[in-house]
């Protein structure tokens, strides 16, 4: 069944008469159109697809399952907007409140004269997170070409080269490769490793450094997550002891993984690894996150998380340890859940890598 239809099954149970999308990422998914302005106003069996006069060609590419319908200036989005509701005569109109500002949802109220208009909250995020066969492909698609660059980046690791040396070759490679960037990539080195979310700066690599690359290509609308920490020069006890526990822990929270396990099960199971050799402490984020058309799509993995595993969705795995004044370690991977557990999607070395 296409996404649409999905849709479609969902608001029936939800007893949802006629839904507007407006967030792009939510519309991609539904209709396939790529653009950055569109509305899905979607009812049980048919709908119409909106956009301005930039996309009027695009749409009729792209946008499957619904009627498409485009205006130019002087009109407006919501003038628009307004137009087609009448048109399509909907008493009650439910709308994602979860990717509407406050002032949007204002602005269509005073214009959607004689429709009722009401947030269902979130319809298509829990949607996103199970992946149809199609979706996963081009995950893996991004996951492989993610996984070439990270071969290509290493042999620039060397003592002299900056972290933003490391950061411009990942994006250089994606580019030149016909992809897009999931997000901006994380290169941090030595001290600054210890920054779970720290931003390249001009720091040269040194020998005994920690470095952390953290980055993902995006192809076809879908994204990779990748992390790996390597050593420059020369690893200490230290080093090997951090990254091992790391390593171990990231093992066995995937080895856990199969539909009907709790995510925070999953996260716990990691922490515990961890706690072996006291490290817990130094793991402040989650384990992991849904991906998707965005890197960090619905679902996390962590302390709380009412989330459980189901067959068809695409986690991160990524335990970290971040030791101020030292450095620190992630090792990240992504991973489809099957019927009796996970495959792995993405295949860098795990091993520790002295570099050069
Ligand atoms: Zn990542
Ligand atoms: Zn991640």
């Amino acid at each position: 069944m296409n996404n649409l239809n999905r849709l479609r099954e969902a608001m029936k149970s939800r007893n949802l008469e006629a839904l507007l999308l407006s967030d792009p990422v939510n519309v991609g998914w539904a209709t396939g159109f790529t653009g950055s302005f569109g509305f899905a106003l979607v009812t049980p069996d048919g709908g119409r697809f909106l956009t301005d006069s930039r996309y009027t060609l695009q749409a009729e590419e792209q946008v499957q399952g619904l009627s498409k319908h485009s205006f130019a200036t002087p009109q407006t989005g919501e003038g628009f907007l307004a137009e087609n509701v009448q048109a399509m005569a909907l008493p009650r109109l439910a709308f994602e409140g979860t990717t509407v500002a406050y002032d949007t949802f204002t602005k269509w109220q005073s214009r959607l004269v004689g429709t009722e208009l009401y947030s269902a909250g979130s319809v298509v995020g829990p949607l996103r997170m199970i992946k149809s066969p199609g979706e996963v492909a081009k995950i893996r698609n991004a996951c492989k070409l993610t996984d070439a660059c990270f071969d290509h980046v290493l042999r620039l690791v060397q003592p002299g080269v900056s972290e933003w040396d490391v950061q411009l070759d990942i994006e250089f490679y994606f580019r030149r490769n016909g992809a897009e960037l999931a997000f901006a990539p994380i290169v941090v080195s030595g001290e600054r490793s210890a920054r779970p979310h720290g931003q390249a700066s001009e720091k040269k690599l040194e020998k005994g450094d920690f470095l952390t690359m953290d980055f993902g290509a995006q192809v076809d609308g879908y994204c990779a997550d990748l992390t790996r920490t390597v050593v420059v020069g020369e690893a200490s006890e230290r080093h090997r002891e951090i990254y091992g526990q790391v390593l171990k822990a990231q093992l066995a929270a995937i080895g856990a993984m199969r539909p009907g396990v709790g995510a925070a099960e999953v996260d716990s199971v990691a922490r515990t690894i961890l706690d072996e050799k006291q490290l817990a402490k130094h793991f402040g984020h989650g384990l992991g996150h849904g991906l998707g058309r965005v890197v960090h799509d619905g679902g996390r993995l962590g302390i709380g998380s009412e989330d459980r595993l189901e067959m068809g969705q695409v986690w991160t795995v990524e335990p970290g340890v971040y030791i101020e004044g030292f450095g620190g370690v992630r090792i990240e991977d992504d991973v489809v859940v099957t019927e009796s557990g996970v495959e792995v999607l993405t295949h860098s070395p795990k091993e520790l890598l002295v570099l050069p």
